[in-house]
């Protein structure tokens, strides 16, 4: 039997477990998957190979230590330097970041992006705005204050603070913002919210498990938007085709991985 876990502090909250055991049982795959509170991500790589794991996913805060730990890290987390999945491939640690993916996964319904504005400028905000560039889209950042935007400045992209933000057309606007997550804050002034998402079609919000005041704004405005549960689904689906060695088609394991969100 194969072995999984989830690296994080905290973990507990995470579904990452019941995500992936749905469709190890349901695909027939030999494997179980746990969850390990590891609070000193150092530690990371020799706890992984003590506990004889064949792979893993990494959340908050250990996602660059895993970068670290690993002996090859493979296509976009390399440039990124963040690492969400580890595999064991005889006794070589490999790591693959499936978050920005698994973004684009969820959104492969929404037609003819070619725009976005991505309001915030954490780490999400990176991860996406570099999977957007190399997918050749046009990226706009705004965010509330100008600190963060130097990154996004020396990629050249378009930025802006809520003060200077112009009102322009977007296909799709996305909050990588906490704003939402524990208060009834939307990410920018109403105002202009309105008027941004007045202009767009499509809105997606990385936050999952509610209805945040961006996508109850979405809604208003008949926005077609998704949550960050398909987000969550997506990094799920492509991590978990690693870990069963790229054997079954992507919409297999979504079925089952789907099973597991009642939220
Ligand atoms: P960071 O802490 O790196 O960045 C937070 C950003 O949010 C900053 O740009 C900050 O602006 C902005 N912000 C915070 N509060 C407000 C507010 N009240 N109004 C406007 N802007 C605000 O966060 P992360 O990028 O790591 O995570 C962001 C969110 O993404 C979290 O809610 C997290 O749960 C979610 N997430 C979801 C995933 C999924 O699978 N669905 C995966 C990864 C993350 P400033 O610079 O001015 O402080």
């Amino acid at each position: 039997m194969k072995l999984f876990a989830i690296f994080g502090d905290p973990v507990s909250h995470s579904r990452s477990p019941l995500m992936h055991n749905n469709v190890f049982r349901e695909l027939g795959f030999n494997a179980c998957y746990t969850r390990i509170h590891l609070k000193d991500g150092d530690r990371l790589r020799e706890t992984f190979f003590r506990l004889g794991l064949d792979g893993a996913n990494i959340t908050v805060p250990h996602k660059e230590a895993a970068f670290k730990a690993c002996d090859e890290v493979r296509g976009f987390a390399k440039k990124i330097g963040v690492v969400n999945t580890l595999i064991n491939e005889n006794g070589r640690l490999v790591g693959y970041n499936t978050d920005a993916d698994g973004f684009l996964y969820a959104i492969e319904t929404f037609s003819e992006i070619k725009t976005v504005l991505i309001i915030g400028a954490g780490g999400t905000a990176k991860a996406l705005s570099n999977k957007f560039v190399d997918e050749g889209l046009s990226v706009t950042v705004l965010n509330r204050s100008a600190k963060r935007l130097d990154y996004f400045k020396n990629m050249n992209l378009a930025c802006h603070t809520w003060d200077d933000m112009p009102l322009k057309t977007y296909d799709l606007i996305v909050n990588t913002t906490s704003a939402g997550l524990k208060d009834d804050n939307l990410p920018a002034p109403a105002k202009l919210l309105n008027n941004l998402l007045g202009l767009c079609r499509f809105g997606a919000d990385v936050i999952y498990g509610k209805t945040t005041p961006f996508l109850q704004l979405c809604a208003k405005l008949n926005v077609t938007a998704k949550d960050g549960s398909d987000m969550l689904l997506g990094q799920g689906v492509l991590a978990n085709n690693y870990f069963t060695g790229e054997k079954f088609d992507l919409n297999m394991i979504e079925e089952p991985m789907r099973k597991s969100f009642d939220f």
